[in-house]
């Protein structure tokens, strides 16, 4: 049991496109309704919930009936384009169901780094959470590009969903992943990986960075997740990371359960 996560008033669910789509490239309706579901619980029990969800371009390959992602940008960003307004429409239905009202904030790395655009943000995201609204947040994909002079792009949404947990002093960031969380060893090369349970220290964090389970996955996906527990971390806050399969595991971290990896301070544990 996980006590500090059981009074968490502001919480980010962040969820990666593989949990939206199957890998047949269709959309995952049954995830996007356990999502909606599980949000719209939350913000009834009166968490303020803010989601930042992948699946642009995922959703808009399924519109398109491609099976693989084209090389060229504009193509990737047209796709982005087509699939935002899908998932939007997919998630006002399933939150509606619910009974929750949501709101879509597309966004680019420039809005932080320039204050007024920041503070802009951050004062419609307050005004959103205050009328129990749930903002629903993506990188606004095509316009983001990485240009020496004007960066846009977060780089990914793991990086993106810690920036805004930080900014809004979240007190909380919850990462749907298709991991059930930080092993000790790749778990898809080695059946007997073990999960770790905790990540109680900034120490602890910078070894599964430097040496761990992490930086070793290749792929790339662990690493990021890793440098956004460790800007939670570096805030005071909590990270959970863990499987995304079902998204109504949210109900279950927030209710403290032993799911996933948690990322904390020592004595909140
Ligand atoms: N913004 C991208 C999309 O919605 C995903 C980026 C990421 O998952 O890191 O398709």
């Amino acid at each position: 049991m996980r006590n500090a996560l059981t009074n968490c008033r502001r919480v980010v669910v962040k969820i990666g496109t593989s949990s939206l789509i199957h890998e047949s490239g269709r959309v995952n309706l049954q995830a996007i309704d356990r999502l909606a579901y599980a949000l719209a619980a939350m913000s009834n029990a009166g968490s303020e919930v803010v989601l930042v969800t992948s699946g642009a371009i995922g959703v808009g390959l399924a519109a398109q009936h491609l099976t693989s992602r084209p090389a060229a940008i504009a193509e990737q960003q047209a796709l982005a384009a087509i699939g935002q307004s899908s998932l939007m429409r997919l998630y006002g239905e399933r939150f509606t169901d619910y009974g929750a009202s949501i709101a879509q904030l597309l966004l680019t790395h420039d809005v932080f780094d320039y204050p007024a655009s920041r503070r802009h943000v951050l004062d419609t995201i307050d005004a959103l959470l205050a009328r129990r609204v749930i903002p629903i947040i993506n990188e606004n994909d095509s316009v983001a590009t990485d240009e020496l002079d004007h960066k846009t792009t977060f780089g990914d949404n793991d990086q993106l969903s810690a920036l805004v947990a930080t900014s809004i002093e979240a007190d909380l960031l919850i990462v749907l992943s298709d991991i059930e969380g930080l092993f000790d060893r790749n778990p898809k090369q080695h059946p007997n990986a073990a999960l770790i349970p905790t990540v109680a220290a900034p120490a602890e964090l910078a070894q599964a960075r430097a040496t761990g389970a992490g930086s070793r996955f290749g792929t790339g996906g662990m690493v990021t997740k890793l440098k956004a527990a460790s800007a939670m971390m570096a805030a005071g806050k909590q990270m959970v990371l863990c499987s995304g399969a079902d998204p109504r595991i949210v109900l279950k971290v927030v209710a403290g359960a032993d799911v996933g990896t948690w990322f904390g301070k020592e004595e909140a544990q």
